[in-house]
């Protein structure tokens, strides 16, 4: 099969992509692993929600509709808004199709899924994080006789009723699953370092607005506020809640697990004491994720920080391939709706030009 142009990954990235694609009249086609539309969106946890309105988190050409009663949409109705996204510009995405390897095959790249081999002039990667959860390595890790969970594995709080939970990680996946854990069960938030919340005032909107100045001053070879020095944890108001219950309340991170729980080795002045340990029957590791990128090894791409170098979106190693989303490394905010969109309009752009000079 040969196309122009070959997206991996059927999120919010790979549909804005696909947009300007067919906005410039190329000869696409979107490559999705799910069996449904919607991307990372259809796996987060039950209360998932945006940080701002529908109106702050377009794609390109649409508008995200309002969801009645939610001044902040869930995550199923995002969901919704990326499969009716499809269907309005009839983007050509097949599902469920894996790609298991991009490599090069001289004049074009060769894109090796579970349903056959793809060629094409050039290559764009959007296949986010979601199906790359880290869990740091800890001793002890093989003897707790308790249950561990990752971030993704986490629906709702109702299962961990009348339980003793440890939430490890201090991001918005952390607060938000410790603030409706903390309603059921006795917890213990642990952190690497100091938890550090935004002002309840900081939305989604002051977030991509901040990102936006910094870029800004970044080319401008001035300097601006990042996103970073707001804090880490956007106060919404299930955190906010949380906050006045006192359950906001970290310890440092503990040094092994044993069979029963968490423990800490040293005397620590946040207030893990000498040898000091926790009980717990379940660990809920909030601990991130890394850019979902294994289907890009063949193309033996050297890494900075852990991931390809890029120049904007484009790869600098392999001209023929652009990489959306993932985080900052690929454009401010790249990572959400709105920054989705913007990244994917100057990549489609490159694309175009480069084969029009080519
Ligand atoms: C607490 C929290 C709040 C958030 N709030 C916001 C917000 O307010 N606004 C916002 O815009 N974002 C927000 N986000 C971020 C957002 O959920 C994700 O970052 C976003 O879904 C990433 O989109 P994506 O298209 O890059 O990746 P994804 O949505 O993960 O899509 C990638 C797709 O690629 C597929 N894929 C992966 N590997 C392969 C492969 N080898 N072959 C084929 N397909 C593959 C996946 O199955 C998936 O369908 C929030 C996230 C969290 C955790």
């Amino acid at each position: 099969m040969t196309d122009t142009v070959v997206v991996v990954g059927g999120g919010q990235a790979g549909l804005a992509a696909g947009y300007f694609l067919r906005r410039a009249g190329l000869r696409f086609v979107v490559l999705d692993a799910q069996d449904e539309p919607g991307g990372a969106w259809r796996r987060g946890w039950d209360s998932l929600r945006l940080f701002s309105p529908a109106e702050h988190n377009p794609l390109p050409g649409w508008w995200m509709p309002r969801q009645d009663g939610e001044p902040f949409p869930t995550a199923d109705h995002v969901a919704a808004y990326l499969r009716d996204y499809e269907k309005r510009y009839d983007l050509p995405v097949r599902r469920p199709v894996r790609v298991h390897g991009v490599r090069d095959a001289g004049p074009r790249l060769a894109v090796d899924t579970d349903h056959g081999t793809w060629h094409a002039s050039f290559v764009v990667s959007a296949t986010g994080t979601w199906e790359s959860p880290v869990t740091p390595a800890v001793p002890g890790a093989a003897e707790f006789a308790g249950e561990q969970l990752h971030t993704v594995d986490y629906r709702s709080p109702e299962r961990f009723r009348g339980r003793r939970v440890v939430v490890v990680g201090g991001g918005n996946s952390a607060a938000q699953i410790l603030a409706e854990v903390s309603t059921v069960a006795t917890t213990t938030w642990v952190t690497r370092r100091p938890p550090r919340f935004m002002p309840d005032d900081v939305d989604g909107r002051v977030l991509f607005d901040v990102a936006t100045r910094r870029d800004a001053a970044r080319r401008a070879g001035t300097d601006a506020e990042s996103v970073s020095a707001l804090g880490d944890i956007v106060m919404v108001p299930s955190v906010r809640e949380a906050r006045d219950r006192g359950v906001l309340h970290a310890r440092p991170m503990f040094d092994r697990l044993t069979r029963d729980g968490v423990a800490w080795d040293d005397t620590d002045p946040d207030g893990a004491g000498e040898g000091s340990t926790q009980p717990c029957d379940v660990i809920v590791w909030c601990t991130g994720f890394r850019p979902t990128l294994d289907h890009l090894a063949p193309l033996e791409l050297p890494l900075r920080r852990g991931v390809p170098k890029t120049a904007g979106t484009r790869s600098v190693d392999e001209p023929r391939l652009h990489l959306l989303g993932y985080g900052d490394w690929t454009g401010p905010a790249s990572a959400t709706l709105i920054g989705a969109s913007r990244t994917a309009k100057p990549a489609v752009a490159d694309i175009a030009e480069r084969l029009r000079t080519e």
